[in-house]
């Protein structure tokens, strides 16, 4: 197949969808993590974290044994919900206190080092424990912004083998966002529909890239997927944001996650990847006003997953465009007749 410039509508950008250089890519090898020692977040250990913000339990005391997942703030965070929010100036120097919340979802008691060992339930818990900490965080109006990620791997960045979700919240919307998401609203505000509903539409009809699909949720490889293996996980009804989602679609929702991972190792083993919940800012500030309204309408909920099969070049460096070595035609084909 012939090199191909993709606009992707979704991130407003171009992409270059280049299956010919898939042998020239240098395709990381997942290294094998070191046995924990002690490690911080396995059952038995929980006096190793900060004590705990919220918790999965059946009746079980806070901070010991005998839980399904654990929220602690993060040891390690890089900002606090103590920190002024007041700016300072001085020349062409400004900054503020690195006001936010951190926080660690601890996804489940074993030291699982892949998501497809997940059972259904622990897609489910998991997926609740996400839910209750956005809708708790939201009633913090100085918080602007959530961004709620998974690093697995040490390709993408982890440095904690025990599976775990990371949440940072944030007093402003991070400037790369906001061209993102003022793109979002003008479409909707000229088509009077979500991006992501038209593009779910549309890669439904076209077929070749859906990858999975049940009563609520499908899985997408991108028509403009950036990366190879790219998956993106969109709802079916116009889901808003994840405290909206009721626990029907949450089960559904786990159901096609353990379905998806499944066949994701099967094609590309114990593999290094980046999760990232697509969330709309939560308040309104100085720069998103005057969207603020209709992001109910022009955001959705989704997630998107981007395997580290690939490292990053120059190029991409420079320009923010990404040359995808595989076809996403190609990664759908893959991962959807996988047989684990
Ligand atoms: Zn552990």
């Amino acid at each position: 197949m012939m090199s191909q410039i993709r606009y992707d509508l979704f991130h407003d950008r171009y992409v270059i969808i280049a299956p010919n250089r898939a042998q020239r890519a240098a395709f990381l090898k997942p290294q094998k993590p070191e046995e924990p020692r002690k490690c911080p977040f396995c059952e038995g250990n929980e006096s190793l974290t900060p004590p705990e913000i919220f918790a999965l339990r059946d009746g079980s005391a806070a901070n010991q044994k005998g839980w399904r997942t654990r929220v602690v703030p993060n040891l390690y965070k890089a900002v606090e919900i103590e920190a002024s929010l007041t700016r300072e100036r001085e020349r062409s120097f400004e900054w503020q206190e690195g006001f936010g919340a951190h926080e660690v979802i601890i996804d489940m008691p074993r030291h699982e080092l892949s998501m497809a060992a997940w059972s259904e339930k622990e897609f489910a818990d998991w997926l609740e424990t996400v839910q209750e900490r956005v809708t708790d965080l939201h009633r913090d109006f100085r918080l602007v912004y959530l961004s709620v990620f998974k690093n697995h791997g040490v390709h993408a960045g982890a440095t904690q083998p025990h599976p775990h979700t990371q949440i940072l919240g944030l007093p402003m919307i991070p400037k790369r966002e906001l061209p993102m998401l003022a793109h979002q609203v003008t479409y909707y505000r000229e088509h009077g529909k979500a991006v992501a509903e038209v593009l779910r539409e549309d890669e439904l009809a076209a077929k070749e890239r859906i990858i999975m699909q049940n009563d609520h949720f499908v899985a997408i490889a991108p028509f403009a997927s950036a990366f190879p293996f790219e998956v993106w996980v969109t709802p079916k009804e116009p889901i808003a944001t994840l405290m909206t989602m009721h626990a029907e679609q949450t089960e559904t929702l786990a159901k096609l996650l353990k379905a998806l991972f499944g066949n994701m190792v099967d094609v590309l083993g114990n593999f290094d990847f980046n999760l990232t919940f697509e969330i709309a800012p939560l308040q309104k500030d100085g720069t998103s006003a005057s969207m603020f309204e209709d992001f109910a309408q022009a955001c959705r909920f989704g997630i998107r997953i981007v395997p580290r099969v690939t490292g990053i070049g120059g190029f991409e460096l420079a320009t923010g465009m990404h040359i995808n070595p595989v076809s996403p035609e190609e990664a759908a084909r893959k991962i959807r007749s996988a047989q684990p």
